[in-house]
């Protein structure tokens, strides 16, 4: 099993450290050299065990291109044992399954976006920026960081900090733009057709299940009783509001 191996940006003014999880050689090179033209520092494994070994040892890792077809530990069971552990890193799933269903199961288990092989690599560069754009802990310390409240919850949008009351808690980028848009309208009813188009986008092909599933996440972080929730409420026959 070989360890994972750093690919050297070729300046110190990397715009983040992304780890491709591949086992296919050309497939992974390709993303590997793409990304570090973009300017990210880049770690390769070639199996889920040896990419959690290179989380594990402390490497900043800012994004996970995460294959699903892997020795030793798949693509999904790395992200379900990544995000047991509390990990929120963003996890970009690769698949040539393009099925709805293996879909569904890539971001239930906690990938924030999903992309099917075949892809060319300027898509691929696409979903990671707009990824690293959202990525939690991304500080920027600023004097007047915009703060939404409600009830006991706390938003520190540029740190991308959520509290409840005291306690911080820590969400997927697509978890943090969900509650996000709840929290910048209070009380509002939103459609999962319309949460959808406002988080996930107008081309994505996925079905209302993927809000009900990250809905469900929201609740078991923020609430004190999930299947009773006060902040994330379901308006039956309609979607969801907050408070
Ligand atoms: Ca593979």
């Amino acid at each position: 099993m070989l360890s994972p191996e750093l690919v050297k940006p070729h300046s110190n003014t990397a715009l983040g450290c992304i780890l491709v999880v591949e086992d296919e050689t050309i497939i992974r090179n390709t993303i590997a050299l793409a990304l570090r033209d973009e300017g990210y520092e880049v770690i390769t494994a070639e199996d889920g065990y040896s990419a959690l070994g290179a989380l594990e040892n402390g490497d900043r890792v800012d994004l996970v291109v995460l294959d699903i077809m892997l020795p030793y530990i798949n693509g999904l069971d790395f992200c379900r044992t990544i995000r047991h552990a509390g990990n929120s890193v963003p996890i970009l799933m690769l698949s040539a399954k393009g099925s709805e269903s293996d879909r569904i199961v890539g971001l239930e288990v906690g990938a924030d976006d999903y992309l099917t092989k075949p892809f060319g690599m300027r898509e691929l560069i696409a979903r990671c920026r707009a990824l690293m754009r959202r990525r939690i802990g991304y500080n920027q310390q600023t004097a007047s960081s915009p703060v939404l409240k409600f009830g006991d919850l706390t938003m520190h949008l540029q740190e991308c900090r959520v509290t409840v009351g005291d306690k911080e808690v820590s969400l997927s980028p697509k978890e943090f733009r969900l509650l996000e848009l709840f929290m910048s309208h209070p009380r509002r009813v939103w459609s999962r057709e319309q949460l959808l188009e406002k988080i996930w986008g107008t081309d994505f092909v996925g079905d209302s299940k993927t809000v009900d599933v990250h809905m469900r996440w929201l609740r078991e972080k923020l609430e004190t009783d999930p299947s009773d929730p006060k902040y994330l409420v379901t308006v039956r026959g309609f979607g969801y509001r907050l408070g």
